[in-house]
């Protein structure tokens, strides 16, 4: 097993093949948003700064993200393998996790990057629903990621919520960031040989197919 950075915009799928490649493989699950988020609920000093950031649709700092990170990759369940899903996005970030993974003596692994245009990636966006308790996401226009029950999560059987930055303009804001910050990091990457390429636009099954298929490579 190698650890995986998914390096994708947003409403790419990263969420979703992630959490069927740590249903599959047991691998840990770094989520910025989810660490966040739990920041922002205990109120910290670091949820605090977060929040206001997020709600203007902007990245958090640089320095933000990486302490949480140094936190979270040494808890027992990465201590394997892991995935990052949603770090890094700067160059910065890429630098400093770089240090990070030789102070660890870890190795970076693989970075899956996931191709999708800018139209498809809006309409998931907005069509995206999610369990506020599981963190599972549905999406109510595809037959294979609708809830069971309309709105309703199947495994926790509470309502699902739209998360309030996939609307059209929010999304608009977060993939032009995206653009801007996040995709010299793909040169980056390439140019360290450990870029691999999956397309977004098949069904979560047979993506989920190419990563195992670029994963064994
Ligand atoms: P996501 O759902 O992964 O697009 O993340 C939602 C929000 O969390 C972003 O719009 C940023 O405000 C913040 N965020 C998540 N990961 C990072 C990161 N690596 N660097 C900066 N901000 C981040």
């Amino acid at each position: 097993m190698k650890n995986i950075i998914f390096l994708a915009p947003p409403a790419a799928g990263k969420g979703t093949l992630s959490e069927m490649l740590v249903e599959k493989f047991g691998y840990g699950h770094i989520s910025t948003v989810d660490l966040l988020r739990e920041e922002v609920a205990k109120k910290s000093e670091l949820g605090l700064e977060a929040e206001g950031l997020m709600k203007a649709v902007k990245y958090v700092t640089d320095e933000l993200i990486i302490k949480l990170i140094e936190i979270r990759i040494v808890e027992p369940d990465c201590e394997n393998c892991y995935i990052l899903d949603g770090f890094p996005r700067t160059k910065v970030q890429a630098d400093k996790y770089d240090e990070l993974l030789s102070k660890l003596n870890k190795d970076l692994g693989i970075v899956i990057y996931i191709e999708i245009d800018k139209d498809m990636a809006m309409k998931r966006a907005c069509s995206r629903i999610t369990c506020p308790k599981c963190g599972r996401i549905y999406n109510k226009y595809s037959e294979e990621m609708k809830p069971k029950v309309d709105n309703m999560c199947d495994d926790c059987n509470v309502s699902l919520t739209s998360r309030s930055d996939d609307s059209e303009e929010t999304f608009a804001k977060r993939f032009d960031e995206y653009i801007e910050k996040t995709m010299p990091l793909y040169d980056y990457y390439k140019n360290k040989g450990v870029l691999k390429t999956i397309k977004a636009s098949k069904s979560k099954y047979e993506t989920f197919e190419d990563a195992l298929k670029v994963l064994e490579q």
